[in-house]
């Protein structure tokens, strides 16, 4: 099988036959990401996905989940998911769930009624990557929507019956917004009450545009307290209720994981273990 540039997916679907549905990200101006940026975004047909999955079918036993990248998949009109969706539901019958990128604003593009077509023809999880609670981190990252806009959209997702993992990234305000980045993230969590969440640290290319406002002392980095700090500040204002919680990224400094509520004191003390001890990944291990 042969992708088209790098492909990026979620941890949890490591194992998944990951299908291409687009190449890049539609919006792909995000100032920390450089993911898809050496990619022209375009939506491929189902024939042409179609075709590649039936090319596949000496594989099919090795996989019980698809993954549908790049960046935001849902961004395909309905009918072009459904006839997806409908070949592997009927040829791939061993496929327990579908899983996609999700931008909020492609989210908000479907009706509830579509989304929910969609969750009955097999799309289980939806991956949304909210990076900030705060319109204020969200603007000078460039995002391209408003805290608000992401909210409604994840709690379309889930009204329409799909999971949903929200993504967040420490550090992602720089020192001047921590404390609200912290703050307003958990905020916004605890509107959309995700089934899962990930809280990711962030880790720069050289090329990413945010790069030139750190060169230039507009953007200053925290240091791994710091993300540390702001994390804590995070977990605190939490008010979850089973929503599993991993922050365990090759990016982050700490490996955490947990449900919130239930397991909200033990991260807390071992955020708080880390900080006093200075126990935590060194910066040349981050990534690997
Ligand atoms: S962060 Fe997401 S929306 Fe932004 S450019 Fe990267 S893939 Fe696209």
């Amino acid at each position: 099988m042969e992708y088209e540039g790098r492909v990026f997916r979620p941890p949890s679907e490591g194992r998944s036959l990951i299908i291409q549905a687009t190449i890049g990200c539609s919006h792909n101006r995000c100032r920390f990401c450089t993911m898809y940026r050496e990619k022209k975004f375009r939506m491929r047909s189902s024939d042409e996905i179609i075709e590649e999955l039936r090319g596949l079918k000496n594989y099919y036993d090795y996989y019980k989940r698809v993954f549908l990248a790049d960046g935001d998949a849902m961004g395909m009109p309905t009918s072009e998911l459904m006839r997806i969706l409908t070949f592997i539901r009927e040829e791939i019958p061993q496929i327990n769930r579908v899983g996609i990128y999700a931008h909020g604003k492609n989210l908000l593009g479907k009706s509830v009624e579509e989304l929910k077509k969609l969750k009955e023809a097999g799309l289980g999880i939806a991956y949304i990557g909210l990076e900030s609670g705060s319109d204020r981190v969200l603007s000078q990252m460039n995002k391209g929507i408003s805290v608000g806009e992401c909210v409604e959209g994840a709690l379309r997702a889930k009204e329409a019956g799909m999971k949903v993992s929200v993504m967040l990234i420490s550090g992602l305000g720089g020192r001047k917004l921590m404390k609200e980045h912290a703050v307003e993230s958990a905020r916004a969590v605890n509107r959309i009450k995700p089934n899962y969440l990930s809280l990711l640290t962030l880790m720069l290319d050289e090329s990413a545009e945010i790069m030139r406002d750190i060169e230039k002392g507009r953007f200053e980095l925290l240091s791994p307290e710091e993300v540390l700090d702001e994390a804590r500040i995070f977990l605190q204002e939490t008010s979850l209720d089973k929503t599993i919680f991993r922050s365990n990224h090759a990016s982050n400094y700490l490996a955490m994981e947990g449900v919130l509520g239930r397991d909200k004191e033990k991260l807390l003390r071992e955020i708080e273990e880390a900080i006093e001890e200075e126990d935590y990944k060194e910066e040349f291990f981050r990534g690997l």
